[in-house]
């Protein structure tokens, strides 16, 4: 990789809609989604680093950061290989990661963060009741237990929220998660549209 890559946040609690948005947004020409999660959930469950990350989701806790962050790079790593991303002309947009302030630091050499998207919505109940429902259509480990989901509220709070002091505060757009994917979708799209226009202008310029 040469340079750091162009890259939007999708930042929020669990449940907050990161990956439904994550993936409608992968799908929009010149933006290439990369979820922390999907790339755990698609290591082999039976090697290593598979019993590293079951053992610390299943609890509802974070990965190690070191960990975390090799994980990633080496993973975005592939998808360049495989002509997946273009690092020059499209926009990375995270999902899951830097979720702790010293992910932050490790992925500072790699990443240039152009905008974070801050998924907002203050009712935890609406939350849950989302996040146990996509544990029964989609087989989450993480998801089935209602103490753990709960606990991974007080992770973020505790050990994500954070992040966003590390981030000048003009680069931070709240967006409020409830409502249709469609209608949070548009407000996303009203505001990186405007952000891919100007690196696009830059990348060709
Ligand atoms: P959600 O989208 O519901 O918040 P994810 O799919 O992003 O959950 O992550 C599932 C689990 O994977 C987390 O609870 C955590 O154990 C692990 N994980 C994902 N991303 C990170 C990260 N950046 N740092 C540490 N652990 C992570």
């Amino acid at each position: 990789m040469s340079g750091r890559l162009k890259t939007v946040l999708l930042f929020g609690a669990p449940g907050v809609g990161k990956g439904t948005q994550g993936k409608l947004l992968g799908a929009v020409p010149g933006f290439c989604h990369s979820a922390s999660g999907d790339v755990f959930r698609q290591v082999n469950k039976h090697s290593e680093l598979g019993k590293i990350f079951f053992e610390y989701s299943s609890r509802g806790e974070l990965v190690p950061d070191d960990v975390t962050v090799r994980m990633w790079h080496e993973a975005i790593g592939n998808r360049i290989a495989r002509n997946q991303f273009d690092p020059e002309s499209d926009l990375l947009l995270l999902d899951g990661i830097p979720r702790t302030p010293a992910q932050v630091d490790l992925m500072e050499q790699y990443i240039e963060v152009l905008r974070i998207i801050h998924l907002t919505c203050d009712d935890v109940e609406e939350m849950v009741g989302r996040l146990r429902r996509r544990a029964l259509k989609e087989n989450r480990h993480d998801d089935a237990d209602e103490n753990v989901i709960r606990h991974r509220w007080e992770v973020y709070e505790q050990q994500t929220h954070p992040v966003l002091d590390h981030y000048p505060g003009r680069l931070i757009t709240p967006v409020n998660a409830i409502g249709t994917p469609a209608q949070v979708l548009g407000d996303i799209l009203a505001i990186l549209a405007p952000v891919q226009h100007e690196h696009f202008a830059r990348f060709e310029g």
